[in-house]
């Protein structure tokens, strides 16, 4: 079960003076006012707090970001947004543990937001670089979406069941619906991806490189560890992960730094065997387009550095469920995975038309 706890970075203020130390509740901490600044000379820094500010910069500029952690799962570049008071929209991002070049697009302020558990401490050295006098181009991101070759059958036939469900004929309508699901999942995700600057490409196609993939497959994956760690699992004899990135240990590719990375939407866990999925999509040809369309363009969204967020769009958490109509990508706050199945809502706003513009060439 998901329990949802809004969450807003408010605190007080704190006031302090030789004598004593007093907590005003007459001013109200912003941290997008408030919030530590942070020098921009490659100083190596301890970084606590989430959202720290790097000041005015200019369009142009480079900033060279390193944060180091075990703890921190990604970085990310916001600008104040200018729909709503003490929030920040993302602009860039880029992974923990490994040195990345964020490109400043337009002038303004510029903040710096640290997806981790409260409570984390990371190493932080950020430094203007002046290395180099031109400014790099947006990338193109090109993506290839491939079927394994039997994926509604291997995926979504199950011959342990008893009754219509595990005979022939139902064998043979998924055999015969194949060739239509695999044209309509490539449609689908070609019309959500519309005028993002991605590029989509079918089987069929040969996309110059680099590209990255995103697989339709036939496996069923179990959660395993991590993923089930604290989850309480009531009247589910599977818990099965929908989708996933293929590279280690990434969840998200913030910033979108990687252009050849693998994504994957595994189909055999929809076939349910418990409560939980059981039979959510099987035998309605439409159900089927919808799940796995929806689950695919959310993939793609994790390879470009999408988060899952508190509003019920293409990247909320579980858009696998939303078999009976279309989602779209929406603006709204990030939601942070808080360990035990909990996730937290921020101050940090994914507005992911304006995302896109921001790290791809049009
Ligand atoms: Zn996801």
């Amino acid at each position: 079960m998901k329990q949802f706890i809004l969450f807003s970075m408010i605190g007080t203020a704190m006031v302090c003076s030789v004598s004593s130390c007093n907590v005003s509740t007459s001013d109200t901490f912003d941290p997008f006012v408030d919030g530590p600044l942070i020098k921009t000379d490659g100083t190596t820094l301890s970084l606590a707090a989430e959202i720290s500010r790097l000041g005015m910069r200019s369009a142009g500029e480079l900033l060279r970001i390193e944060i180091t952690s075990d703890e921190v799962r990604g970085v990310y570049l916001l600008k104040r947004d200018a729909l709503q008071t003490s929030a920040g929209v993302i602009v860039g991002g880029g992974p923990v543990n490994k040195a990345f070049t964020h490109v400043v697009r337009e002038d303004g302020e510029l903040f710096l937001f640290i997806d981790a558990l409260i409570g984390s401490q990371a190493t932080a050295s950020i430094e203007v670089d002046t290395s180099s006098t031109a400014v790099p181009a947006l990338p193109n991101q090109r993506i290839q979406i491939v079927f394994d070759t039997d994926f509604l059958v291997d995926g979504l036939f199950d011959p342990e069941a008893t009754g219509e469900a595990g005979d022939a004929e139902a064998m043979d309508f998924l055999s015969s619906i194949q060739p239509t699901v695999r044209a309509e999942i490539l449609t689908r995700i070609q019309q959500i991806y519309d005028g993002t600057g991605v590029t989509l490409f079918g089987p069929d196609d040969a996309p110059q490189e680099p590209f990255s993939t995103l697989t339709i497959s036939g496996q069923r994956k179990l959660a395993t560890g991590d993923e089930l760690d604290g989850l309480e699992v009531v009247g589910c004899s599977d818990v099965v992960v929908f989708g996933e990135l293929l590279s280690d240990a990434t969840r998200v590719d913030a910033g979108n730094h990687e252009l050849a990375d693998n994504a994957i939407v595994y189909v055999g866990s929809f076939r349910g065997t418990g409560t939980c999925n059981a039979g959510l999509i099987v035998n309605s040809t439409n159900n089927i387009i919808n799940a796995l369309s929806l689950s695919g363009a959310h993939e793609i969204g994790h390879l470009l550095g999408l988060n899952h967020t508190a509003l019920d769009g293409i990247m909320s958490s579980a858009p696998s469920f939303a078999i009976q109509r279309q989602l779209q990508f929406q603006r709204s706050q990030i939601a942070l995975d808080v360990g035990r199945g909990d996730e937290v809502f921020t101050t940090v706003i994914q507005d992911p038309q304006l995302y896109f513009d921001e790290i791809l060439a049009p």
